[in-house]
């Protein structure tokens, strides 16, 4: 099973090692220097007494007799010819003792009036500080004292610097553990919920973090948001598709109740109802194919799934002044009976795409331009290359579309006049097929609109069909 490491637990051991380590260094330099002071000093004083000792044997006769007689605590005296015999020594025989002439402060000595050294002694724990000096006939006087080495020095402070280290540790616990938790605290205070309320007292490496996490739940807002409208948007769908139906089919069934009762003697008038009957299901097979179209086009522009695209009809190129020749037959009658002029003029272009669906988008196109026009109005439909760019533009001269309109047409069953809409035949779905057939071909829409004035609508398809390439 796997410990998870606790953040606050590491900072807090990192803290305390680091201060047990600093005390452990101050303790063994702090012995250090001590035991470098108490050999300084210890220098200091044999120095002054070799001098007094040099001054008075400069004077004397008698040496030895002299040198008996020179009182110096714990310090070893030892006089010394210019070739390093030993004469006198207050501790040894001078005839035990061999040749001193390598020894450092005696060359030094002899050289330079004067010589210093420090050898470990042969005693454990014991450092030998030396003090030399030549007299003016040229032997030396040595003077030595024992000094205690860096380990005698640290056992003998090992107790009260182990009494103080436990403070320390004691002390560096304590503050570890404070700081630790203090270093912590921000972090543990931060509320993930509103990341940009932390900002101010986070630490600075957490603000990036900080300002992700913000990002990611704003994002997350955005699509909630999305989902949330296409949901409103799927269940208007629904509402509105039951009632469109509903509408015709409830005509129908009246029609043909009142037909099928034989209260309806008059033979003009059974006439007149089934042209109604006729009417209402050619309107519910129009609005039956137009919710099929806009269903395909849903689900290939939701899916990469191959069979959405295929029922939808393969690409292929489309010669538009061909296509749109072909809409101007199927609506040429329409237009005359609405007393308005239809006229195409087309330029070559070739566009790579689904035939049903572009033709699906200019018809729905030119059919609006002429039932939202008025009695000796005109639509003209055009297609080209514009700077490269083939398009495809229908202009008329009707009732136009307010601005505050102009993106809300695009919508299903929207509709700025529903009476008119329904008494010119419309579904409420026509633009939104002419927008998302235009998505399907990444093509974009422009509407310029004047209420009582006229539309034009210019559909850019993105660049021509090239046939070499294909
Ligand atoms: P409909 O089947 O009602 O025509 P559309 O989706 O084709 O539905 O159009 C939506 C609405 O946009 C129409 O009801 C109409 O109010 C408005 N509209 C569309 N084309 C034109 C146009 N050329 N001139 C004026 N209004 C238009």
């Amino acid at each position: 099973m796997s410990t998870r490491q606790s953040l606050s637990h590491r900072v807090f051991s990192t803290i305390f090692v680091v201060a047990i380590i600093a005390i452990l260094l101050f303790m063994i330099a702090g012995t250090a220097y001590l035991q470098s002071n108490l050999i300084e000093s210890t220098r200091r004083e044999l120095i002054e007494e070799t001098d007094v000792v040099a001054a008075a044997l400069e004077q004397t006769t008698g040496d030895k007799a002299f040198l008996d007689e020179v009182d110096l605590d714990d310090s070893r005296l030892t006089l010394l010819s210019s070739d390093g015999t030993v004469l006198y020594d207050n501790v040894e025989d001078p005839e035990d003792m061999g040749n001193h002439a390598d020894r450092p402060e005696i060359r030094a000595a002899s050289l330079y009036g004067t010589g210093s050294a420090e050898r470990s002694s042969t005693t454990v724990g014991e450092t030998m500080v030396y003090e030399a000096v030549r007299l003016s006939d040229g032997r030396i006087i040595r003077l030595a004292k024992p000094q205690e080495s860096y380990v005698a020095i640290f056992a003998r402070l090992l107790v009260p610097l182990l009494a103080l280290g436990v403070v320390a540790a004691i002390v560096a616990w304590f503050a570890a553990r404070r700081e630790s938790r203090a270093i912590i605290a921000p972090l543990l205070l931060v509320d993930l919920d509103h990341p940009k309320d932390n900002l101010e007292h986070a630490y600075a490496e957490m603000v990036p973090m900080l300002e992700r996490i913000e990002n990611q739940r704003q994002e997350l807002k955005r699509q909630m948001r999305v989902l949330a409208d296409n949901d409103r948007m799927r269940r208007e769908f629904t509402a509105n598709i039951t009632h469109e139906l509903k509408t015709p089919l409830t005509a129908i069934s009246g029609y043909a109740e009142l037909i099928a009762s034989g209260m309806v003697e008059d033979e003009a008038d059974k006439q007149e109802f089934a042209h109604r009957i006729h009417m209402e299901a050619g309107r519910l097979t129009s609005l039956v194919n137009d919710i099929l179209t806009l269903s395909n086009l849903d689900e290939a522009e939701h899916s990469d799934d191959a069979g959405a695209l295929e029922t939808l009809g393969s690409r292929e190129p489309v010669d538009m002044a061909r296509l749109i020749d072909s809409i101007y037959q199927r609506l040429e009658g329409v237009a005359a009976a609405s007393d308005v002029t239809l006229s195409t003029s087309c330029d070559p272009v070739v566009i790579e795409g689904v035939p049903r669906l572009l033709d699906g988008l200019v018809y729905n196109l030119v059919s609006n331009a002429i039932r939202y026009n008025r009695p000796r109005g005109s639509v003209e439909v055009g297609c080209g290359l514009d700077g490269g760019v083939p398009f495809v533009r229908v202009s008329d001269t009707g009732i136009g579309i307010a601005k505050d309109e102009q993106d809300k047409v695009f919508e299903r069953f929207y509709r700025v006049d529903k009476s008119r809409s329904k008494m010119r035949g419309g579904t409420g779905l026509g633009l939104a097929i002419v927008k998302h057939a235009a998505l399907f071909h990444g093509a974009s829409i422009k509407v310029e609109s004047e209420l009582g004035e006229g539309t034009t609508i210019t559909v850019r398809f993105p660049g021509p069909f090239d046939g070499a390439a294909a």
